[in-house]
């Protein structure tokens, strides 16, 4: 009788442990995807506060889709985890940051990529926005100069299912040259100038975008359109605040 109490004691306390483990996890996934939630939301709020800058009221709903979904948290240093989804730039270590969601969003929406467009970004960093162009369904190549952030981010990238993403660590101020010309390019640390290499390497009818200005200065996001004949022009959008561009040219 007592044997049998005390199997079914037994018995009850792993189902109850095994109860505890699924609700907890499902509780996990719940907090990010609620966390993501609420990102969108400041995003959104933050597209309607900028609208006279970047003459839209909100963006590309596939971009919004896509910012739903990719998992901030996992780009993010561990020390960092609980501010994952917070709508700013956070350190990721050497001195860099990964943008603010909104900013990625909104330079996302700026190239408007469509799937199989091929893609270069210059400044790979933590790879979120790399990964954010891959769930866009572009074919995209990311180069870094910072040796163990190219590695860091590739090889989560690769983890993380992104395998069809092609990095690389280097100067991007150079571009990408066997892979060129590009549909689109996007430049996430401040440049001085528009680096020639890249206009050149950007298909007609194609677009860049770039936050051009020093350190200490305003720097302005400025969209680079290159029309079907080859003709530039280019368009301030709004004031940011990026780290520089660094490299020997
Ligand atoms: N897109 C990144 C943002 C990283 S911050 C993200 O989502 O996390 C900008 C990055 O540009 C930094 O990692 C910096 O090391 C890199 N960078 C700076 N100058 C560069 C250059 N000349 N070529 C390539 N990467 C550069």
């Amino acid at each position: 009788m007592l044997q049998l109490f005390t199997w079914r004691v037994v018995v009850f306390f792993f189902f109850w442990l095994f109860l505890q483990v699924l609700v907890s996890n499902a509780a996990g996934i719940d907090n990010y995807e609620e966390a993501r939630r609420k990102m969108v939301k400041a995003i959104e709020s933050d597209v309607r506060e900028t609208s006279l800058y970047i003459n839209k009221k909100s963006l590309d709903p596939r971009v919004m889709s896509v910012m739903g979904r990719v998992e901030r948290h996992k780009f993010v240093p561990s020390a960092e985890q609980s501010r994952a989804y917070a709508n700013q730039p956070l350190p990721i270590g050497h001195g860099q940051t990964i943008s603010q969601p909104y900013i990625v969003a909104l330079m996302t929406d700026l190239i408007s990529v469509d799937p199989e467009d091929k893609v270069l970004e210059i400044g790979t960093g933590s790879g979120y926005q790399t990964a954010v162009l891959a769930e866009m369904g572009a074919e995209v190549f990311s180069i870094e100069i910072i040796g163990p952030l190219a590695s860091k981010a590739a090889k989560r990238l690769q983890e993380s299912g992104y395998d069809r993403v092609k990095t690389r660590q280097g100067d991007g101020y150079y571009g990408w040259e066997e892979e060129a010309p590009f549909d689109a390019i996007m430049v996430t640390a401040a440049a001085g100038h528009i680096p020639p290499p890249l206009i050149r390497q950007l298909k007609p009818g194609g677009v860049m975008v770039i936050p051009v200005g020093s350190r200490f200065m305003v720097q302005q996001l400025v969209l680079v359109t290159k029309d079907g004949a080859g003709a530039l022009t280019t368009r301030q959008i709004l004031p940011v605040r990026f780290v520089p561009l660094t490299g020997e040219h």
